[in-house]
């Protein structure tokens, strides 16, 4: 089955939930029976997503990619504006352990078919009883498209207890969905090649929404029956020191790169008056247009980048919100030399002197690699 669906069909179902999750924008997401991670490894990438779960049976599969998980440097240099926290479990989906409580989506790619039937109905108990979330996506083999399958006898996997028909898998959602307050929408992914569409999708889908209110339940929490196997916070800027870390960096890459042009134009200006070449008009087109509180100075050996200049710098507005917290903060970062009065960053003047005390002499290319690096990220959301 390998090359018979392009993409592969494992990615479109993937792709389905990931459709899913840009469109109905849940926070808290668990996905059973998450074998190596491969689809959580993709949705982590929506960025409003702040709690993601997965939980399988097998622990020696969760192992084995599950470091891939980890935040990498970009998610350091460019912190999300959600948190996320990201915890896996070893442990079945017919036991309820509360800790998988309180998600707003559910997910079981591919999982119920793995289950004897017994199990199937405390899976359901388990989904639809405890865990109660507002979405649950299950997605399992569509048997009537087996025939076009080449060379399949039997069953996917070794593994199926059951391979459904759509009646066969409707009647059961449907009747979940009755007993547990749930409405089902059936959908699929995997379609048939040329005409021939009465077979249905390769991979079945049910949606369910749940339609009554949760009851409070008065119940213990009861034993931690899963175990935790990895759990990994992201950086990001709700957390004040993240915020205080990224603003201030922005501040001093923006007060560099101001300081640097403007020496120059200075420097220019002043051979242009050894020459007399300057007229009063250049004066007024370098820094003229800017109102005298922008304008920055010198101050013995250092040069004074006014804070209301900085305000109109990318992302140091958008980042800080209003302009008195900014000088707060930046008041009180030890990175930052301030004026007396608070009013402006103080750079040393001579690039040697900067390099004692700050680390940015590369902040232009910084730009750069953040900036490649978020495309890169970006594009595994079309994978
Ligand atoms: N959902 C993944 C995907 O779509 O790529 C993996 C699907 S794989 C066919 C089925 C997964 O279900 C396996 O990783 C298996 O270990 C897990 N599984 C089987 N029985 C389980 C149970 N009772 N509780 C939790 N996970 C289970």
């Amino acid at each position: 089955m390998t090359n018979f669906f392009n993409p592969p069909l494992y990615l479109q179902r993937y792709q389905f939930v990931i459709e899913f999750i840009k469109r109905n924008k849940p926070k808290k997401m668990v996905d059973l029976g998450c074998n190596d991670c491969a689809l959580l490894r993709k949705v982590k990438f929506h960025r409003e997503i702040e709690l993601l779960a997965g939980v399988d049976i097998d622990s020696a599969v969760i192992r084995e990619k599950m470091y891939a998980l980890a935040p990498i440097p970009t998610d350091y240099l460019q912190p999300g504006d959600h948190p996320l926290t990201i915890e896996l479990y070893q442990g079945s989906v017919t036991e309820k352990d509360h800790r998988i409580k309180g998600f707003d989506l559910v997910t079981s790619i591919e999982l119920i078919e793995h289950l004897q039937l017994g199990d199937l109905d405390r899976f359901s108990e388990v989904v639809f009883g405890f865990m109660v979330p507002a979405a649950v996506i299950i997605s399992t083999p569509n048997a009537e498209f087996n025939p076009l399958l080449p060379g399949l006898t039997g069953f996917r996997h070794y593994d199926h207890k059951f391979e459904w028909t759509r009646a066969e898998f409707q009647r059961w959602a449907l009747q979940v969905g009755r007993e547990f307050g749930y409405e089902v929408e059936f959908t699929g992914v995997g379609e048939a090649p040329g005409q021939d569409q009465t077979v249905g999708f390769c991979s079945q889908i049910g949606v369910f929404w749940r339609i009554s209110p949760v009851s409070q339940s008065h119940e213990p929490e009861g034993p931690l029956l899963y175990k935790l196997l990895y759990s990994v916070k992201y950086p990001s800027l709700c957390d004040n020191n993240v915020l205080q870390r990224i603003l201030v960096n922005e501040v001093l890459y923006w007060s560099e790169n101001l300081k640097r042009r403007w020496l120059e134009e200075t420097a220019e200006r002043e051979e242009d008056t050894y020459s007399d070449q300057n007229t009063e008009e250049e004066e007024e087109d370098m820094e003229g247009r800017l109102a005298e509180r922008e304008r920055l100075y010198r101050s013995g050996r250092s040069v004074c980048v006014p804070v209301a200049r900085l305000w109109s710098c990318p992302r140091v507005e958008s980042l800080s919100g209003n302009i008195s917290f900014l000088k707060q903060i930046l008041l009180n970062d030890s990175r930052v030399s301030m004026t007396e009065d608070g009013l402006a960053v103080v750079l040393a003047e001579a690039e040697d002197e900067d390099h004692q005390d700050l680390d940015y002499s590369d902040a232009p290319e910084c730009t750069d690699i953040r900036q490649s690096v978020v495309c890169t990220v970006e594009e595994d959301w079309g994978a």
